[in-house]
């Protein structure tokens, strides 16, 4: 694994991942100088018990397929390996341990997480220890997200910041009901994962 010293993770459930997620990681990586962004898949997320998703294997593969032509994207299991709940701290400081790095991360998400944040194991620890990034479309519920970054930083100290990406108008639940409904998704994520989504007949 290369000696990268400045990373960031994005996490998701990538169900599919699609062109949204991958300008955002290409953006944030650009724009703060990141030597990486690692996609981490999540396996069994805590917070969705009541949802269906889509076998973790097969959305890491989608996430592998989309990202494999960029040599700045990789890819990583952490959250596949058990099917115990997985909460992002204990997946950051294990990723940490693997690539021997000690400076705080860049964890990359949606914009709805922060305002859910007080959910999340050890949130306060989570984001005083790292930097979170989250990533809206422009427009997104900017009132309360504003208030809610500005009393996270001011009580927390926390170093959060908020990126807008238009391409974000892409969403994977739109994706999985075009596909329902038998419309197209060319040009929302890569032709090879379109096509992954029709071998495996997914999201019908
Ligand atoms: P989600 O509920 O599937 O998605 C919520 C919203 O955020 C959706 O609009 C989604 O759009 C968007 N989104 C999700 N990941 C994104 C990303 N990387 N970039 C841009 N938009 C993104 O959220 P989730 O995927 O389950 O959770 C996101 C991350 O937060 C995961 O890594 C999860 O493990 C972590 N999380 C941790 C805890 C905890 O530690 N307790 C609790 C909650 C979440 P799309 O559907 O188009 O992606």
């Amino acid at each position: 694994m290369a000696n990268y010293k400045k990373i960031g993770i994005m996490g998701g459930t990538f169900d599919p991942v699609h062109y949204g997620h991958l300008v955002l990681a290409e953006q944030v990586r650009s724009n703060l100088r990141l030597d990486c962004i690692y996609f981490v898949p999540s396996g069994d997320p805590p917070h969705k018990t009541d949802k269906v998703i889509t076998d973790k294997y097969l959305r890491y593969e989608m996430v592998l397929l989309a990202t494999v032509d960029n040599p700045r994207f990789d890819i990583l299991d952490t959250e596949l390996k058990s099917d115990k709940k997985n909460y992002t701290i204990d997946s950051i400081r294990e990723i940490k341990k693997d690539l021997g790095i000690n400076d705080k991360i860049y964890f990359i998400t949606g914009a709805d997480q922060i305002l859910n944040i007080e959910s999340w194991k050890d949130y306060k620890t989570l984001l005083r220890e790292n930097v979170f990034i989250g990533a809206s479309r422009p427009g997104y519920a900017e009132d309360e997200l504003y208030k809610k970054i500005s009393m996270l930083k001011k009580e927390l100290h926390a170093n959060i910041i908020h990126i807008e990406v238009p391409a974000l108008a892409i969403s994977s639940t739109d994706i999985r009901n075009r596909i329902r409904e038998g419309n197209t998704i060319r040009y929302l994520l890569p032709e090879s994962v379109e096509q992954y989504i029709y071998k495996h007949k997914l999201y019908k």
